[in-house]
């Protein structure tokens, strides 16, 4: 499934001294069971109105209906909790194990699958926030909470209605005004103290060789990065089972490449060389 041309490739750069770098998106944890949130599995129902993730997801939508965003948003929570690594995850810490001085993981993916016990990836650089924590929505302070553990998961039935008293525990331990979650929301922008805007566009340009695994390249920011590694004569390997229009893009780089199979699989194939090359 990887090409001997491919493999010699990923072989050249072990051999090299630049950085090995993961940009990963949902497709990765499609696998654990989670949606992408961007098409019908975020559409959320209050009452008679239907609400597109475009529409929930916004600052604009939290400054008037902080309980609604709060309510999708823990229902999110309640999904990524109950997921557990797949072996795209497991594969991805092993990977950083053989060469921790050169992986970096650009991750599009707010679930927490990085961090757990099985997991527990050391370099990775999360550009649309971590559903694990909230923070000041008055931005009084930059630091993070974790979601308190006294808040009840949701689902998407009236069955787990969201309390006064939970709304109480949704507030800044600085200033007392409401939280959000810590996640980039679609009418935001990038910025370096969050989402590690300059960090992540830094370390394209010092990759050697980019994977890219699982994402559709929707916001602007992956395309900045594969365009990054290419302007200094990195190679990009893009790892997508399905067409879009960032792989047919890629298809058209000198230094682009493309394996049409799923995560884990060509993750393991790819950890496999690296094992034999470092
Ligand atoms: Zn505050």
């Amino acid at each position: 499934m990887i090409s001997k041309e491919i493999e010699q490739i990923i072989i050249d750069a072990i051999k090299g001294e630049r950085k090995i770098t993961f940009l990963v998106g949902a497709g990765l944890s499609a696998e654990s069971g989670i949606p992408t949130f961007r098409g019908k599995d975020g559409f959320w129902t209050d009452g008679s109105r239907n609400y597109t993730p475009q529409e929930i997801g916004t600052k604009k939508m939290f400054d008037v209906a902080f309980d609604q965003v709060w309510r999708w948003f823990l229902y999110r929570i309640s999904i990524c909790n109950k997921a557990v690594p797949n072996q795209g995850h497991i594969e991805l810490s092993k990977i950083e194990n053989l060469i921790p001085d050169r992986f970096s993981l650009i991750s599009q993916n707010v679930d927490g699958l990085h961090f757990r016990k099985e997991t527990n990836t050391q370099n990775v650089f999360l550009i649309h926030g971590d559903l694990r924590f909230m923070r000041c929505s008055e931005e009084c302070t930059k630091n993070v909470f974790p979601i308190p553990t006294a808040i009840i998961e949701k689902d998407r039935d009236r069955n787990t209605p969201f309390t006064y008293d939970e709304s109480l525990l949704l507030v800044c331990p600085n200033c007392g005004e409401p939280t959000r979650p810590h996640v980039l929301w679609f009418d935001e922008y990038y910025n370096e103290h969050h989402y590690h805007l300059h960090k992540v566009l830094k370390i394209a340009k010092d990759t050697g060789l980019l994977f890219i695994i699982g994402t559709s390249g929707a916001t602007n920011l992956p395309q900045k990065i594969v365009e990054n590694t290419l302007k200094r004569q990195g190679a990009v390997i893009d790892i997508n089972p399905n067409d879009n229009l960032f792989t047919k893009k890629i298809d058209q780089l000198k230094n682009g490449y493309r394996v049409q199979e799923n995560s884990s699989a060509t993750l393991t194939a790819i950890r496999k060389i690296i094992e034999k090359n470092v």
